[in-house]
């Protein structure tokens, strides 16, 4: 079906809530996008987006088959140990090397995309359920993230369980490495991940430790690059990078919650993106999976006859495929942090199966969006 004159409202702009504007606009809607922070702006850090989070851009017209300007290429990853040992090399899927690529250059390929579609982008506009705004709509897409209110209305409240994980995120300096491989450093009790961003003019990363002492979500949440410093003090040597540089971190704590049971009310709304299925970052596969979320909701409408059939269509091909990756996503978390004598079995495996590690991963990339049954 076309949606014509069809007014379609997509609460959140972030990168699920800007690719769903800009398959529904594709589709014919008149889309309007509410955001409740006052600018996009350049806020975020790395994201990995893998085959599938490519398929899906391709999809979405946003890119042919090479990456978009600034983004780093991945030639695999190199798993250390906490003495800077290399013990392992998993190389690129076979599916297409993964592309390193800041969130707000992500975001602002997508908003300019949406907005030459004719998106009408509404700031500072919070749009809860019940308000009259979305009232008004024929079509409402929740995009508001892994924290959503929408999902309360939509599917049912849900009890967010604190991991005991912390994930700092923080960029520093970087070397001008246009391909370069990301670095695993795995340790006791804590994990680092980094790579090269902007044509390798900055260096993102994420270093996750077990502390029992904060909860606090969010994006936004700042650290203390001191406090940083000294608890990571032994992954400098391993990254290779002076942790001097660092000027600022963000922090965040780890939350479990359970995919929606339900991702659509039967009638008019649906959830996507994290707002549907938060995952934990051990996968680096929450970008992708609101893309993915995108295409899949576009093609939904094109073949139904009615937006209730659409939205019906939606979930089913979407409710497994999230379920699945979210599992595995959460399966990862524990392997990272062993301690000895388990961590030297761990890495004996990684060293001789790093190859295998990345063909079990393969389903997850090989996953086209353009071309999935739905
Ligand atoms: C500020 C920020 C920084 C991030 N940085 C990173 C990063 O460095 N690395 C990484 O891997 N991932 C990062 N993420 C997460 C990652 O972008 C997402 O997990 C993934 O892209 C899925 O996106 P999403 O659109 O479903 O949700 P989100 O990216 O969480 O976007 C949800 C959006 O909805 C808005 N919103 C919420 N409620 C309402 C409402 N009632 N009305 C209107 N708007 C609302 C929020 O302000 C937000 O912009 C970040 C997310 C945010 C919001």
């Amino acid at each position: 079906m076309r949606l014509d004159r069809s007014r379609a409202l997509v609460v959140g702009g972030g990168i699920g809530g800007m690719a769903a504007a800009l398959a529904l606009a594709r589709a014919g809607a008149q889309v309007t996008l509410h955001e409740r922070a006052e600018a996009f702006g350049d806020v975020g850090a790395g994201l990995q987006v893998s085959a599938n989070g490519q398929a899906a851009l391709r999809s979405l017209g946003l890119c042919g088959d090479g990456p978009p300007a600034g983004a780093v290429l991945s030639e695999g990853t190199a798993i250390r140990a906490p003495s800077g040992r290399t013990v392992a090399r998993v190389p690129p899927p076979r599916s297409g090397a993964t592309w390193y690529i800041h969130r707000a250059d992500l975001l602002s390929l997508l908003t300019e995309a949406a907005t030459a579609a004719g998106v009408d982008m509404r700031m500072s506009s919070a749009v809860r359920p019940g308000s009259a705004t979305a009232g008004a709509a024929d079509l409402l897409v929740a995009a508001d993230g892994g924290l959503s209110d929408w999902r309360g209305a939509i599917d049912a409240r849900v009890r967010a369980q604190f991991t005991g994980q912390v994930a700092w995120r923080a960029l520093l300096p970087g070397r001008g490495e246009a391909r370069a491989p990301a670095v695993l450093a795995m340790g006791p009790g804590a994990h680092v991940v980094s790579y090269p961003l902007r044509d390798g003019s900055l260096r993102n990363l994420v270093a996750v430790e077990e502390r029992r002492d904060f909860t606090g979500e969010g994006w936004r949440q700042k650290g203390d690059p001191e406090v940083f410093r000294r608890r990571f003090a032994r992954f400098g040597a391993v990254l290779g990078h002076d942790l001097g540089a660092l000027r600022e971190v963000h922090l965040w704590g780890l939350h479990l919650r359970p995919v929606a049971a339900r991702w659509q009310d039967g009638k008019r709304a649906a959830l996507l993106g994290d707002a549907a299925h938060p995952t934990l970052p051990f996968l680096a596969q929450g970008a992708n999976l609101a893309l993915e979320d995108a295409v899949i909701l576009g093609r939904a409408l094109d073949l139904a006859g009615t937006i209730p059939e659409a939205l019906a269509r939606y979930e089913a091909a979407r409710r497994p495929r999230a379920e699945a990756v979210v599992r595995l996503a959460r399966g990862n978390a524990w392997r990272f942090h062993l301690r000895p004598p388990l961590s030297w079995g761990a890495q004996a495996v990684l060293a001789v199966g790093g190859g295998l590690l990345a063909r079990g991963l393969e389903r997850v990339y090989a996953y086209d969006p353009s071309e999935a049954p739905i």
